[in-house]
């Protein structure tokens, strides 16, 4: 009875710290913005696999099983806390033996994964303290965080060996003392052996002692937990089922500003009633404090493991800069820990004349990330770093017009001149002009009252860039040749507004999204096809929310096609080269589309060889994210440099690309290592059109 007595008090006090906690957490969270969830099955599944399944783990193949079997571990292993609990209330002893088999099989699991469990902590311990893993470095790993991980792992490895040590002596005492064996354990019951010589009661001691040091440890780890990185282990499941479940190139809307841009087009729209999830009063646009973000941003920052995946790979990081996408979650964290008092205290007017920006995260972390999606990609608890960066900079352009000067002057310039350059948009068409083509515009079609087929996107890029005009015009060429039913907008075309959304400019995206939604659906416009995977992305994902709904197709997706339907006969223009082809963000992470570039590749009569860093592994080119129109910030090398030699590494004769961003910075990586005569780049366009069987 006494035993059951101090159970019951400690688990009392356990649960009541740890309510108490949760409280002090939820009170932070109310004075966070909203976020709505909806799709509860497709939320279930994606747990299932991203959580439950620890797909994203499984990408660094071996360290990965070991945290997936830990994981997996634990969720067996739980089943027998919950039993210690029952027995420690009730004075049971092993009560859900009452399941018969499917107790010995989860028991025996249980046996064998607590042996697994502390080999692989052992491991992990090994690690952080004598391996230089660099993940576990950086700027926002202090001493305090390393010391937290220490901490929980030597924790969770003395709770494996008080298991193990709990059921070993539980079996010696049932032996020696004529009793059935409760359960199945393979690995107790061999060490086992080695206690048999001591008298019965010390076993019994053992046993106790294992027992109650076993139960007390989980007792005060519950409470350690939400103090410490290890909280992920009670909110990982749950962010996961929260995570974003649009595509990764998704940027969430903002229904402020589509208010504010409709009432800029359509005066009449100020007396329209707001529509469903629009704001009323806006305090402010964009992420500048803690409590500026959402409760899921506060959440993926609860979850965040510190793993480093996400600055392991972020090309900013790797060359040096600032950004470490893990710093983000952990100064989000830190700052909330710090203002959530006193938001709770004086409510949301409470001011420490300290703010997220600038105290924890400067603008030079901001401004480097290149929106690859990389971090994305590899965080095992689904945290989406890009979007809550992007909402910073929405803060620092809307609120402060604080962007870099470079960006400054794109934003005029897509603003007067419907692109980022200082072109007159009545030269929009000018990348046609010297080629002997016929080039169908949609006001033409329209006149003949006819609709194409498709609308071939031009971009920006393709109509102003001298480099890829080029590939506009092999393009063009293709489309010609195959008698495709196609027209352009000409110099109605104006910029897709990419560039501007990824700065922060949310304004002028949805100015320039709104008017060229207009213009297409005046044409009927049902399918685009576009060479720009930026393009593609915001039109395939973005703009549906402004009523703007296309099937978009990505030119190397249409090659494939043509090419897989025997549309288009090839020569041996390529023969024997060897191509490497570069994955542009936007069609591969941001999208998933790996295969049609590569299915346009192996048409050709060359050898496509992979670069070390490939498809969703790929390293971006370094102009995502408005870093093509400013200087980079200070690191220690380019991240264009650091990508080409990726592609020199294969030895290939010729990188591939699909993006005209990606196109100018493999470019300049080649001139820059002065690789122009081993080394060419080309668009797939070019290699079509140029083995092209006329
Ligand atoms: S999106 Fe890319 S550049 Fe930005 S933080 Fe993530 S990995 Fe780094
Ligand atoms: S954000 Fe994700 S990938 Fe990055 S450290 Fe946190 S858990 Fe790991």
């Amino acid at each position: 009875m006494l035993k059951q007595i101090i159970f019951a008090a400690s688990l009392l006090i356990t649960l009541g710290v740890f309510a108490w906690t949760m409280w002090k957490i939820f009170s932070y969270m109310k004075f966070t913005k909203p976020y709505p969830i909806k799709n509860y099955a497709k939320r279930f599944g994606i747990m299932m696999e991203v959580a439950i399944g620890q797909t994203k783990i499984f990408r660094k193949p071996v360290i990965g099983l070991l945290h997936a079997l830990v994981f997996w571990g634990f969720l067996v292993i739980l089943i027998g806390s919950i039993e210690m609990v029952i027995d420690g209330l009730f004075g049971t002893e092993r009560i859900l033996a009452v399941m018969g088999p499917v107790y010995d099989v989860l028991f025996a699991s249980g046996d064998i994964f607590a042996f697994i469990i502390a080999i692989s902590i052992l491991v992990f311990l090994f690690r952080r303290i004598f391996m230089h893993v660099k993940r576990f470095y950086g700027v926002e790993m202090k001493k305090i965080s390393k010391a937290d991980a220490n901490l929980a792992l030597t924790i969770i490895f003395v709770l494996m060996i008080t298991l193990l040590g709990m059921n070993t002596f539980y079996v010696l005492h049932a032996e020696q003392s004529g009793h059935e064996v409760l359960g199945v354990y393979p690995v107790s019951e061999y060490f086992a052996a080695f206690f048999s010589h001591l008298p019965d009661h010390s076993i019994f001691v053992w046993h106790e002692i294992n027992w109650w040091a076993h139960i007390l440890l989980i007792f005060l780890f519950a409470n350690i937990l939400p103090y410490s990185k290890h909280f992920h282990v009670f909110t990982s499941v749950p962010n996961v089922f929260l995570s974003r479940l649009q595509p990764y190139g998704y940027l969430d809307n903002m229904p402020a500003i589509t208010k504010e841009v409709k009432l800029m087009m359509e005066p009449d729209a100020a007396f329209a009633s707001p529509a469903e999830g629009e704001e009323e009063t806006v305090e402010r646009f964009g992420v500048l404090d803690a409590n500026d973000a959402t409760w899921k941003n506060y959440l993926d920052a609860l979850a965040c493991t510190e793993c480093g995946r996400c600055t392991s790979v972020c090309p900013a990081n790797i060359t040096g800069k600032l950004l470490s996408p893990r710093k983000i979650m952990m100064d989000l964290r830190a700052r909330m820990k710090e203002k959530g008092p006193g938001l709770v205290k004086e409510g949301v007017e409470y001011s420490d004349n300290k703010s997220l920006i600038r105290d924890y995260i400067s603008e030079e972390e901001l401004w480097a990330c290149t929106t690859c999606n990389a971090c994305v990609q590899e965080c095992p608890v689904n945290i989406n770093q890009p979007a809550m960066i992007v909402d910073m900079r929405r803060y620092l352009v809307m609120e402060e017009s604080a962007a870099p000067g470079e960006l400054n002057s794109i934003f005029t310039n897509i603003e007067n001149n419907g692109a980022p350059w200082q072109f007159s948009p009545e030269d929009r068409m000018k990348w046609a002009e010297d080629v002997n083509l016929e080039i169908p515009l949609m006001a033409n079609k329209l006149a003949e009252e006819k609709i194409p087929e498709y609308l071939f996107w031009v971009g920006s890029a393709g109509a102003f860039d001298d480099r890829y005009k080029k590939v506009s015009r092999e393009f063009v060429k293709i489309l010609n040749h195959l008698g495709v039913d196609y027209a352009v907008l000409g110099t109605e075309e104006t910029d897709s507004g990419d560039v501007a959304r990824r700065a922060g400019n949310e304004m002028l995206f949805q100015m320039q999204a709104m008017m060229n939604i207009e213009i297409m659906n005046g044409y009927e416009v049902k399918k685009i096809i576009t060479c720009d995977p930026h393009d593609y992305n915001t039109f395939k994902n973005e703009y549906p929310d402004f009523g703007g709904n296309y099937e978009v197709i990505h030119h190397s997706q249409f090659l494939a096609q043509m090419l897989k339907e025997g549309k288009l006969n090839l020569n041996d223009t390529f023969n024997g080269q060897k191509i490497t082809f570069h994955d542009p963000c936007y069609l591969g992470r941001a999208n998933g589309e790996y295969k049609a570039p590569r299915d346009v590749i192996s048409a050709l009569p060359a050898t496509n060889v992979e670069m070390a860093r490939c498809k969703s592994f790929a390293l971006c080119c370094g102009a995502g994210g408005g870093q093509m129109f400013k200087e980079a910030e200070k690191g220690n090398k380019e991240v264009f440099l650091e990508r080409i030699e990726d592609a020199i590494d294969t030895k290939a004769d010729i990188v591939a690309t699909a993006c005209p961003f990606c196109m100018v910075m493999m470019t300049d990586g080649i001139k820059y290592k002065n690789k122009e005569e081993e080394m060419k780049n080309f668009d797939l366009a070019e290699l079509i059109s140029q083995s092209m069987k006329l």
